[in-house]
């Protein structure tokens, strides 16, 4: 009984934050309000070519829920399953891609980083030879 107390706490608290906070574009993308390019989707991750793309192969790793995760700096312990299941994601965008080989997984945390939008996403790039270190 009490786990089921504790359950549904849990998921009302989820559905209170889903998403709370000044919304994004990726809002738009993950409501398919605007279009995009989608290369890999399950409940719970979305992946869609990058509108302005830095390599051959772009593409960002999104949560559908952002669940409070607008920037990695602000993950939660909660949040470790969600975490890698983007990470995973990504490696499944390489593979459809066929970038498997060599790719880079970039997440821009923070205005320092550059960040622009603030829903926490993972770039998957490759198709080119990479250079180090990053700018
Ligand atoms: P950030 O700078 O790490 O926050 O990355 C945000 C990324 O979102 C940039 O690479 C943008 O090109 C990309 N982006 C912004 N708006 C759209 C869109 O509408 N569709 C696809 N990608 C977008």
């Amino acid at each position: 009984v009490n786990a089921t107390k504790d359950e549904e706490a849990s998921a009302k608290k989820a559905a209170a934050t889903a998403n709370a906070g000044a919304p994004t574009i990726f809002d738009k993308i993950i409501a398919k309000e605007i279009p995009s390019i989608i290369v890999y989707e399950d409940e719970r991750v979305l992946a869609f070519r990058d509108i302005n793309p830095q390599a051959p192969v772009h593409v960002l790793v999104i949560p559908k829920f952002r669940d409070g995760l607008t920037e990695l700096g602000k993950a939660e312990a909660r949040q470790r399953d969600i975490l890698g299941e983007l990470l995973y994601a990504a490696k499944i965008v390489a593979e459809k891609e066929g970038i498997l080989d060599g790719f880079r997984v970039v997440i821009n945390s923070g205005a320092t980083a550059c960040q622009s939008v603030y829903h926490l996403h993972l770039h998957v790039l490759g198709g080119r030879q990479m250079k180090w270190p990053p700018g």
